[in-house]
């Protein structure tokens, strides 16, 4: 059993309000809270933005402190990975295969493998994650109950900018252009939102209210626009409530994803 009451808040670093809004929900529940911030290698697939994403410690540090965490723990690769290839990696089947997991084949065994990882460096109490990473928070459900890790799992609402546009780190990327483009993934999930509370309940027909606010746009590509199960991340033909709209989608080089849960 963990020895201090520590919320924990593992992150990649570069913050924004979407982070600190969950190391403020960790300092209101919890004796100690804990940040982490370490951008992964193991998640990233070779072609991705491992090494050009974007990081600032000494600007997180600040808002960190602002934000009256009491310790940030800024592992290395080293510290975390060692040198060794044959390293234990953790991987669940079946939810980390579909949608995000299909298209970043290996990007969930990252995610569980660190995350796992901290959970026993850290030992805390409870964990904070963001409900803007719909299916890694699913995942990591899974792995604590799966694996039954002692921490409770908190999770956190989507801070958005005032424009709708869920917080990203990679947001940065996007510029003016970019930006009015990426808008349409909001647009389309509130429509879609207001659809189903009307009553109307199809997949096709949400999913198609998101596409349709997104074909406004110029996106380079939409890699997904599903209704899911909350819990499993199976697609279903019919919406309930507890389901979640997912869009995964890229401007230009930057894929950004975004999700509403159907109350
Ligand atoms: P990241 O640094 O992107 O790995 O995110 C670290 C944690 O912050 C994860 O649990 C994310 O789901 C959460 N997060 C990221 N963006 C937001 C947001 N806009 N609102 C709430 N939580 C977020």
């Amino acid at each position: 059993m963990p020895e201090a009451d520590i919320g924990f808040v593992p992150t990649m670093g570069y913050l924004h309000t979407g982070h600190l809004s969950l190391a403020d929900r960790a300092r209101a529940e919890n004796k100690l809270t804990v940040v982490s911030l370490f951008v992964n290698p193991t998640q990233f697939g070779p072609k991705e933005d491992f090494t050009k994403y974007p990081r600032d410690e000494e600007r997180d540090l600040a808002l960190l402190e602002r934000a009256r965490v009491d310790l940030v723990f800024i592992p290395t690769a080293e510290d975390i990975y060692g040198s060794r290839k044959d390293q234990a990696l953790v991987h669940l089947p079946g939810i980390t295969e579909v949608l995000e997991g299909s298209i970043r084949p290996g990007h969930f065994d990252g995610v569980c493998t660190i995350v796992a990882k901290l959970f026993n460096l850290v030992r805390p109490r409870r964990a904070y994650f963001g409900q803007k990473d719909a299916q890694q928070l699913a995942v990591i459900k899974k792995m604590v109950r799966d694996l039954n890790f002692a921490v409770e799992i908190v999770p956190c609402p989507t801070i958005r900018d005032s424009d709708g546009l869920a917080l990203s780190s990679r947001n940065v990327y996007l510029d003016a252009t970019a930006r009015t483009t990426a808008l349409g993934i909001s647009r389309g999930l509130f429509a879609a939102e207001k659809l189903w509370q009307a009553g109307v309940a199809a997949s096709e027909a949400l999913c198609g209210e998101v596409r349709s606010a997104m074909a406004q746009g110029n996106f380079s590509h939409i890699d997904y626009v599903e209704v899911v199960d909350g819990e499993t991340f199976d697609r279903l033909p019919e919406a309930k409530p507890g389901a979640i709209i997912v869009v995964a989608a890229k401007v230009g080089t930057t894929r950004l994803i975004d999700n509403i849960c159907l109350k």
